[in-house]
C-alpha cells in the first residue's frame, strides 16, 4: 500500500518522538524520593522489604544483632549479584544514628539506599558502583534512642530541641559512640551494651574497607584518632599512622557538601575546609571510628551533618542535596589507593588473611577470601610486604598509587621450606624417641657457680648476643644481691602480638641446685644455636622466654656442696 506524503510525515514525526521519549528516559536520573516524613523502625524494615523484593539481585536484608529492647539493628547490602561474594569487591558501610536524637544521617542513608537501587539502571556511575563494591547500609545503630528521640522546632541551635540529649544514649542510657574499648583507656565507664558488642563482632567479622559514621549537631567531617593518651579536652591532634589518608577520605566527604566547606556553619565551630582530627575537637574516648582503624581493615570517619540534630521535616530535601555528592564521592573512594590479590604460586588460590604491610605506615591489612585486598593510600610511591604463615614474604618496591583508580598489583608468595614451629613440635611428639639434634652446640663445661660466678656468665651471654637478649634484676634479695632474669626473645624487651611469654625459675630453695646449674646451659644452647637450628631459632622467635637461675642467691652461698 501506497503511502501519502502527509502519512510519511506522521510516520516520521512519531518515530522521532519515540526516540526523544525513549532517549529521555534513558538519561533521566531518578530523584522521587519521600521527603515527607521521618522513617521510623517499623517503616525502615517496611521499605527495606519492599526494595530487597523489587530488586531481588541487589538488594539483600539483615540485622547484625539486637538492641537492648529487642529492635533489630537493621541493614540493607547493595551490590550486582547481592547474595554471592564475589572476588575483587571491596566492603564498604555507612552507619547512621548512634546517638539516637542525631537523625538526619538516618534518613539520608535511607534516601541513598533507594537512590542507588532506582538509579542502577539509568545511571552508569551508579552502575559501576554497585557492580563494583559490596556496600552495606545501616540506618540506624541505636532505634530505642531514635524511638525516645524528639523533633527539633527550630532550623539551628537556637533551639533547644536541636541540642538535647533524649534519645541520644539507648535504652540503658548509654552513650554508645563512648562504649566500645579503647587503646587509650584502660577501663569502661559501662558494660558493653547488645549494640556495641554487635557492631564489634560485625566489624571484627568482616573485611570492611571503608565505613563513615554520621552524626548530627556539627556540619564537620572528622576523622581518627578521637582521642589521646593524656585524654586531653580538646586542641590535641591525635594523628593515626595513617593521617594523610584519613585528611583525604574527610576532605573529600567535605569538598564535596555544599555548605560543609565553610566551617563555621553552626554555633562555635570553626573548622579549616570543614575537616578537623577528631582528638583536636575534642576527645572523645570509647568512639566507633577508632575501633574500626585498631580492630579491623576498615577506615571509618565520623561525619556531622547538621547543627540540628534532628530538624524539621522540612529540612528534610535540602540536606539530600547537601549531601548527595559527598555521600557518593565518599564511597568512591574505596577503589583508591593499591588492590589485587595474594595468592600461592604453586596452585593460584588466593591467600585469605594474608598481611600487606606498608613500609612506614605502622597499620597492615589483611587479605579477604579470594586472596584479594584494597590498602587505601594517597598518591605517592610506596614499598609493599606481602605475607602469610607458611610463606616467604615478598616485597615490591616503588609501586605508584595515583589519583583516580586503584593501582592493580598481583603478588605470588612461594610456600616457606621451613617447617612452622608446630609442625617441628608435632614431628618431635610423634617419635618414639628423641635424637638430639644433628650440630647443635651444648656447653663443653659443667660446674657450679657462686652469685659472683653467674651474674659474670649472664653479663657476657648478655654481651655476646645483645640482639636476642635483655638481662635484668627485678630486685634485690635481702642481702643485696640481684635477682637476675634473662630474657630471650627475637626482639626482647618488646611485647609481640600472639607471642606467648614463658618463664622458668630455679633455686627457690638456696640448697637445692641442679634447677640453677641446668638453666645455665639452657641459656647457653638457646644463645649459641640461634639462627643456626631452625627449631630453636623458631621457638626463640615466636616466644618470649624469662629465665630466673636463682630466686634464693643468698640462700645458696651459704649452702654446701655435697649435702
Ligand atoms: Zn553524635
Amino acid at each position: 500500500m501506497a503511502l501519502s506524503n502527509n502519512q510519511h510525515l506522521t510516520i516520521l514525526l512519531f518515530v522521532v518522538t519515540f526516540l526523544l521519549n525513549f532517549s529521555s528516559f534513558h538519561c533521566k536520573i531518578w530523584e522521587e524520593l519521600d521527603f515527607n516524613s521521618y522513617h521510623h523502625y517499623s517503616d525502615v524494615n517496611t521499605l527495606f522489604k519492599s526494595y530487597e523484593k523489587r530488586f531481588p539481585t541487589l538488594a539483600k536484608v539483615g540485622s547484625i544483632g539486637k538492641s537492648e529492647e529487642g529492635r533489630d539493628l537493621v541493614y540493607i547490602q547493595i551490590s550486582d549479584n547481592v547474595s554471592v561474594t564475589e572476588p575483587g569487591e571491596p566492603m564498604f558501610k555507612y552507619v547512621g544514628n548512634i546517638h539516637g536524637n542525631e537523625a538526619v544521617g538516618r534518613e539520608l542513608i535511607i534516601y541513598l539506599t533507594q537512590y542507588l537501587l532506582e538509579n542502577y539502571q539509568l545511571d552508569a556511575r551508579i552502575k559501576k558502583l554497585v557492580d563494583n563494591t559490596n556496600i552495606f547500609l545501616m540506618p540506624s545503630a541505636n532505634p530505642d534512642g531514635f524511638e525516645r528521640a524528639k523533633l527539633g522546632v527550630g532550623g539551628g541551635r537556637a533551639s533547644d530541641s536541636c541540642l538535647g540529649v533524649q534519645g541520644r544514649p539507648n535504652a540503658n542510657n548509654v552513650d554508645l559512640n563512648r562504649n566500645f574499648p579503647d587503646q587509650f583507656r584502660t577501663h569502661l565507664n559501662d558494660p558493653i551494651q547488645k549494640e556495641t558488642q554487635a557492631l564489634i563482632k560485625w566489624i571484627e567479622n568482616n573485611k570492611f574497607v571503608l565505613s563513615a559514621n554520621l552524626h548530627g549537631g556539627s556540619v564537620v567531617a572528622s576523622y581518627p584518632f578521637d582521642d589521646s593518651a593524656k585524654h586531653i579536652m580538646a586542641g590535641h591532634y591525635s594523628p593515626a599512622p595513617d593521617d594523610a589518608v584519613f585528611r583525604h577520605l574527610a576532605l573529600t566527604y567535605a569538598s564535596n557538601h555544599k555548605t560543609m566547606p565553610a566551617g563555621n556553619l553552626c554555633e562555635g565551630d570553626n573548622f579549616k575546609d570543614g575537616i578537623t582530627n577528631g582528638a583536636d575537637w575534642y576527645d572523645v574516648p570509647g568512639g566507633m571510628q577508632d575501633y574500626n582503624y585498631l580492630h579491623s581493615n576498615c577506615f571509618e570517619i565520623t561525619v556531622e551533618l547538621s547543627c540540628c540534630k534532628y530538624p524539621p521535616v522540612s529540612r528534610l530535601s535540602t540536606e539530600w542535596n547537601n549531601n548527595k555528592e559527598s555521600l557518593l564521592s565518599f564511597m568512591e573512594q574505596v577503589h583508591q589507593g593499591v588492590k589485587g590479590y595474594v595468592r600461592d604460586e604453586a596452585t593460584g588460590a588466593g591467600i585469605e588473611n594474608a598481611t600487606i604491610s606498608v613500609a612506614g605506615i605502622n597499620h597492615p591489612v589483611t587479605a579477604a577470601a579470594f586472596g584479594d585486598f584494597w590498602r587505601l593510600l594517597v598518591p605517592g610511591s610506596y614499598n609493599l610486604t606481602f605475607s602469610a604463615a607458611g610463606y616467604d614474604s615478598k616485597t615490591l618496591t616503588q609501586v605508584v598509587v595515583t589519583e583516580g583508580s586503584a593501582t592493580e598489583v598481583e603478588v605470588k608468595l612461594k610456600k616457606s621450606l621451613d617447617l612452622s614451629l608446630a609442625a617441628m613440635l608435632a614431628k618431635f611428639a610423634n617419635s618414639t624417641h628423641r635424637q638430639p639434634l644433628p650440630g647443635l652446640v651444648e656447653p663443653t663445661e659443667f660446674r657450679h657457680h657462686d652469685h659472683v660466678a653467674m651474674t659474670k656468665y649472664l653479663l657476657e651471654i648478655s654481651q655476646e648476643f645483645p640482639h636476642i637478649t635483655k638481662l635484668s634484676s627485678i630486685g634485690k634479695s635481702v642481702e643485696g644481691r640481684d635477682l637476675w632474669v634473662l630474657e630471650i626473645s627475637d626482639k626482647p624487651g618488646v611485647h609481640e602480638e600472639g607471642e606467648p611469654e614463658f618463664k622458668y625459675i630455679a633455686n627457690m630453695h638456696g640448697n637445692e641446685v641442679v634447677g640453677r646449674e641446668t638453666l645455665l646451659p639452657l641459656i647457653h644452647v638457646l644463645c649459641h644455636n640461634y639462627g643456626s637450628q631452625s627449631f630453636i631459632t623458631k621457638l626463640v622467635d615466636e616466644t618470649r622466654i624469662f629465665i630466673m637461675p636463682s630466686m634464693n642467691p643468698d640462700g645458696h652461698e651459704i649452702a654446701t656442696e655435697g649435702e
